[in-house]
């Protein structure tokens, strides 16, 4: 399946302190409907499935009619990636299935309310979040999970993945934190956010293998296949959809090509790995911060 990824602005209602597209929220305005529209016109016919994204698109009050147009010019999927506050409220829930949304991407980083809402900012957020997860659940929709992965959480990945199984969710995902410029200039922020990947690895491999005893579809994103011995399935980058994204005033028509050539990086001794060919290596601003020492070719 090819998809378009459409963000529709920068707007959220949580503050996540890992955000990667938190910078883009002062700089750019919203899409305004009637350029949503045109994107989707544009799209129809190469892509079969489309993704609203953001910031948050459920606070727009035009999701459902935009759902509604995506669904008339004859998309097959319509996946809605959010923070899954709004799905709390049931009748939210049912007017968007209603359109014709039917895929469901949410995002939960922590396994109490102490440590989601620590993350997200916004106190009540786990609350309706997982209340969202019951909801879309209880109508029996498609529910993908997102966790970043961050330093406060890390540790907590199993427990993580223990509370999606019991919630009933398709599949989840762990998402190594994407680090974006706000970040990288900040030591304060990259002390208190950012794990080392060599440190994360035994909390990822013990939540993995906790969907997978399960049989939920589970993934990795972002963690090369060096850190990924015997879960090299899971890499999610295999199986990504291909697709365009677009994103706040421009839009990147290969997204795959993109993190290959420019959002990714490889290492000096990488060309030495059995993996070469085909690992994207970690988002370049990693190993602007810990450097390359924990990337060890794979013999083969
Ligand atoms: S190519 Fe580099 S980053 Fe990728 S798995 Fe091999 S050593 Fe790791």
């Amino acid at each position: 399946m090819k998809r378009v990824d459409i963000k529709l602005g920068f707007q959220c209602n949580n503050r996540c302190r890992f955000c990667v597209q938190g910078n883009k929220r002062e700089k750019y305005s919203d899409k305004t409907t009637k350029q949503i529209k045109e994107i989707l016109r544009k799209t129809c016919k190469k892509y079969d499935g489309v993704v609203f994204t953001g910031g948050e698109p459920t606070i727009r009050k035009d999701l459902p009619e935009l759902v509604q147009y995506a669904k008339d010019l004859g998309f097959k999927v319509i996946q809605i990636q959010t923070n899954g506050r709004m799905f709390a409220y049931k009748d939210f829930c049912q007017a968007l299935i209603k359109k014709g949304a039917n895929e469901f991407a949410l995002a939960l980083h922590g396994h109490t309310a102490y440590l989601h809402d620590s993350l997200t900012t916004v106190p009540g957020s786990f609350e309706q979040t997982t209340t969202g997860i019951k909801n879309l659940k209880s109508l029996g929709q498609r529910i993908l999970m997102n966790t970043v992965i961050t330093k406060p959480n890390y540790k907590y990945l199993p427990q993580i993945a223990k509370l999606l199984v019991n919630l009933g969710v398709n599949q989840f995902q762990f998402a190594f934190v994407h680090i974006n410029q706000m970040i990288l200039s900040s030591p304060k922020l990259i002390d208190e956010i950012v794990p080392q990947k060599s440190r994360v690895m035994p909390y990822v491999k013990k939540g993995l293998q906790i969907g997978i005893d399960a049989g939920v579809s589970v993934m990795t994103e972002a963690i090369p296949y060096c850190f990924m011995k015997d879960y090299e399935d899971y890499i999610a980058e295999k199986i990504i959809p291909e697709g365009a994204v677009y994103d706040a005033t421009w839009s990147i028509e290969d997204y795959g090509k993109y993190r290959k050539t420019e959002g990714k990086a490889k290492g000096p001794d990488c060309p030495k790995c059995k993996h070469y060919r085909v690992c994207e290596g970690p988002w370049k601003e990693y190993p602007q911060i810990f450097g390359w020492q924990e990337f060890k070719p794979v013999k083969s």
